[in-house]
């Protein structure tokens, strides 16, 4: 199997009344664990490497790596960057066999976060590449999923999405619905009428961050609603974290490679997990 693009997995997940799992790795470790639970379940995966993760994956240096374990999955695999903020990332990411990258302008005014996402859905087309945009703003800081406060940022406007849809030409849009990034203080409550809204006014699959921590009810009733990507990263953090713990504690002389192997299984039942309950839509 080759590396897809966004489109191509949203398209059929569209079709298909599904969602496709995006999981930010951080390591080789966390790639493994990712593509191999999606291969358990013959399912596609959407594997992410978020702008704010780059010191812990150099993709210049990694991306070779990365691109030949994602092409030797037996599954479509995407190969996307999260939350890009700076062009200079986004090129990098094009330049080192990304397939998707999303571009994060949530916190510009609605004018400029408009002229950038057309631009970079200009360069990202014209060499195949998909484009994810953000509009309102996802609260809760991505990758931080230590010191994730509750907010649920600026929710978006059904109005605006239609015209930020046509206007830009994106791929596919992270929509703010209540959702946020990191660890959920209280239970986060959907806004499922909005996106039902958002979803009667744009024709693009919708994306839903901050996926740790929704419960798997609310995900069945987010794809009904037009959600067709999930991006999870907080939870393979925690679980990995929690299972480290255990090991060390049951056995505190466990060798380094034992207890890289203890945290991807406990990342690959995550992702197995979140693919299955995404995948029943
Ligand atoms: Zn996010």
């Amino acid at each position: 199997m080759t590396l897809v693009n966004l489109s191509t997995v949203l398209k059929q997940a569209m079709q298909q009344g599904c969602a496709v799992g995006c999981f930010n790795m951080v390591d080789i470790n966390s790639l493994e664990a990712i593509i191999n639970g999606a291969v358990k379940l013959n399912s596609p995966v959407i594997v992410s490497v978020a702008e704010i993760h780059f010191p812990y994956v150099d993709i210049e240096k990694y991306s070779s790596v990365i691109c030949h374990l994602a092409n030797q999955a037996s599954v479509p695999v995407v190969l996307h960057l999260d939350h890009g903020q700076t062009l200079d990332a986004i090129m990098k990411a094009m330049r080192h066999g990304f397939t998707s990258v999303m571009f994060d302008g949530s916190q510009l005014p609605l004018e400029e976060n408009i002229a950038r996402t057309t631009e970079i859905v200009r360069f990202a087309h014209a060499v195949g590449v998909s484009v994810e945009a953000e509009l309102g703003h996802v609260g809760g800081a991505e990758g931080q999923s230590e010191v994730g406060d509750y907010d649920t940022g600026l929710l978006t406007d059904p109005l605006q999405a239609a015209a930020f849809v046509r206007s830009t030409g994106v791929d596919a849009l992270a929509v703010a619905v209540g959702s946020a990034h990191g660890v959920y203080k209280r239970k986060p409550q959907l806004d499922f009428q909005r996106l039902t809204r958002i979803k009667e006014l744009t024709d693009v699959p919708l994306v839903l961050h901050g996926g740790s921590g929704i419960s798997d009810e609310d995900f069945r009733q987010s794809i009904a609603c037009g959600i067709h990507k999930i991006n999870v990263y907080t939870d393979l953090s925690l679980q990995a974290n929690k299972a480290i713990k255990e090991a060390l504690n049951e056995n505190p002389g466990l060798a380094y490679p034992d207890i890289k192997a203890v945290a991807r299984q406990a990342m690959e039942k995550v992702v197995m997990e979140k693919i299955k309950v995404f995948a029943a839509g």
